[in-house]
């Protein structure tokens, strides 16, 4: 039989990729929210440790399990998180990316559709590959290499929109496609391998920064609690609203303005060390946020002087934890 919620506002979520960055603030504002959370992982970037805190709740349920294989639960909505994000780790097994990313979502996709529940893409900025259109409103088609190492990842989220908007179209699934432009903060991995993570790492341990090619490219950096809101509120918003919509903070920064701001926040002795450039590197990158504007009433709230911070507070901690581990 139908899981019966207790209430329209109380709602048993599923999470996939629940344990990982992103997901590991999702589920702790599903809870913070009065939502039930189901939390599945299968532990390829994501770690117990993040939501270790979640499991005293009893509303929080966590299982092992990989989105590539079918899932039976009875849940009212599903935001759909798993797959690697950063560029190190969903490069180390591309096969199983593209599963996860093409076969995961047809798996999630059917699942909305025996349950008539709404569910949320995590889409991505790499969607439009290295754009020759700048800034990237919705619009832009995008600039993707189907074959190169990048691909595994963008075409398997491309893959995905494609199959939101056809279980939309063909079977009425209420769809919601975010585009991640990114993100940043607490409960990233040390090793994570994406630039915010590894600038901040470096600098607390007063290594050399490794900027990958002269530090020119572009990104655009939003603060991880503005984005997790923009996802809640994509959720909530009107059936007819379907994005894709981009999520994220337009405010764009060079790879060695990101490196001199992480240097003198953290007052570091580090030095900027110029590796290569990884192939198809996108050259710029910021969202046209105009369409979360107007739809969601959503724009971000942390700069990224301040989000920064932030974050370095978060992996100082982790760095004396892990110094005090190693001692004893
Ligand atoms: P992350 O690597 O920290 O989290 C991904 C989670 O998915 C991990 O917990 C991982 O173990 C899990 N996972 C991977 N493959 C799985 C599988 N086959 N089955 C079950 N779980 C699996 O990355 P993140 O930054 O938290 O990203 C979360 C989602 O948001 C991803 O879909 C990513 O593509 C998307 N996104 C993130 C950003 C960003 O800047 N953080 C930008 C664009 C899109
Ligand atoms: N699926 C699932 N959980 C469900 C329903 C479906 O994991 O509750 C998976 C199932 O493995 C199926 C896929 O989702 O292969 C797509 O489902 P759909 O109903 O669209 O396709 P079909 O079952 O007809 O192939
Ligand atoms: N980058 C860098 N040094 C690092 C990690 C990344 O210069 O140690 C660069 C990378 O080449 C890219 C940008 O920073 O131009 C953002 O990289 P990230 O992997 O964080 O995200 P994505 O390329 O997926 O936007």
């Amino acid at each position: 039989m139908r899981y019966m919620h207790r209430d329209i506002e109380h709602k048993r979520i599923l999470v996939t990729g629940g344990a990982g960055f992103l997901g590991t603030h999702l589920c702790e504002r599903l809870l913070q929210d009065g939502h039930d959370v189901i939390c599945i992982d299968n532990f390829f970037t994501g770690t117990r440790r993040n939501i270790e805190h979640l499991l005293e709740d009893r509303r929080f349920e966590m299982l092992r399990h990989d989105v590539t294989f079918p899932l039976y639960v009875e849940v009212d909505a599903i935001y759909n998180l798993a797959s690697p994000a950063s560029p190190l780790y969903y490069q180390l097994d591309p096969v199983q990316t593209t599963k996860t990313n093409v076969v995961g979502a047809v798996n999630m996709l059917g699942l909305a559709k025996r349950l008539k529940i709404p569910i949320l893409q995590a889409s991505t900025s790499e969607v439009y590959g290295d754009p020759a259109v700048h800034p990237q409103p919705e619009t832009y088609w995008g600039n993707v290499n189907p074959i190169g190492p990048r691909s595994c990842y963008d075409e398997g989220k491309r893959c995905a929109e494609t199959l939101f908007f056809d279980y939309h179209r063909q079977h009425n699934v209420s769809i919601k496609v975010a585009r991640i432009f990114n993100t940043y903060g607490p409960y990233m991995r040390m090793d994570d391998g994406r630039v915010v993570s590894n600038f901040i790492c470096q600098a607390l341990l007063d290594r050399d920064i490794t900027i990958y090619g002269n530090g020119s490219q572009t990104r655009s950096f939003c603060f991880v609690s503005d984005l997790i809101d923009g996802l809640c509120r994509l959720m909530a918003s009107d059936r007819a609203v379907t994005g894709p919509m981009n999520i994220g903070n337009p405010v764009e920064f060079s790879i060695l303005e990101l490196a001199e701001k992480i240097i003198a926040l953290t007052n570091s002795r580090s030095r900027i060390l110029h590796l290569d450039l990884p192939v198809d590197d996108p050259r710029q990158r910021k969202p046209d946020i105009s369409a979360a504007q107007s739809e969601l009433g959503w724009q971000p709230k942390v700069d990224l002087s301040d989000g920064l911070e932030r974050t370095a507070q978060y992996f100082e901690r982790l760095l004396i934890e892990r110094r005090v581990a190693l001692a004893n």
